[in-house]
């Protein structure tokens, strides 16, 4: 995307990201054969990534959104979470799969989970597309991993940077970071 080339380096690019998209689809797919999946996609940043995992998933999913935010518009964690969108349907008996663009400190999925477990589903797990595990402050499983990355700011693909960058079809670093 010109419009962004002058401040954005690209970190992953769109076919790398395609096609681990398509891996996990299709382990998914295998994981989940028979069961009520729903994947619970988390606003703003994985929209993006479940919109194109969903697609990858030869399954009967549904899909529904919740909104947390940790950050607020800069590069540093205030470790606050909270929720902005909740679900709007009963979990109850379902087997969830948590969405999430990128596990940083893990402090926004360990909230997520106790919250989900709340609600009775018959399973959660957690498909993240990139961790950074150099800045883990708490343990959370990751059942489904696109890449591990080193501890950049990543924008791009759903990633923010002041709410701008998240059109960007692949992943990049901020030139000026
Ligand atoms: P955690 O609670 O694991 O520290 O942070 C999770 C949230 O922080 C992510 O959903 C994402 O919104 C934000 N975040 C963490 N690292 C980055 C990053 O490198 N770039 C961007 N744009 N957001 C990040």
């Amino acid at each position: 995307m010109a419009f962004y080339e002058g401040d954005v380096e690209v970190l992953i690019d769109t076919a790398r990201l395609q096609a681990r998209i398509h891996e996990l689809g299709a382990q998914v797919t295998k994981d989940y054969q028979g069961k009520d999946l729903v994947l619970v996609a988390i606003m703003k940043g994985s929209v993006f990534f479940a919109t194109d995992l969903a697609r990858a998933i030869d399954l009967p999913l549904t899909l529904e959104l919740m909104g947390v935010s940790s950050y607020h518009g800069g590069t540093e964690t205030t470790g606050e979470v909270r929720i902005s969108f909740d679900l709007t349907k009963p979990m109850h008996g379902k087997h969830l799969l948590v969405v999430e663009d990128i596990i940083d400190t893990g402090l926004t999925m360990s909230f997520l989970l106790e919250n989900l477990a709340a609600r009775h589903p018959a399973s959660v797990k957690v498909c993240s597309l990139l961790e950074k595990p150099s800045r883990a402050k708490v343990t959370v499983p990751i059942d489904y991993k696109g890449f591990v990355i080193e501890d950049r700011f990543v924008v791009g693909y759903g990633l923010d940077y002041g709410e701008k960058y998240r059109n960007l079809p692949f992943i990049g670093v901020m030139r000026t970071e």
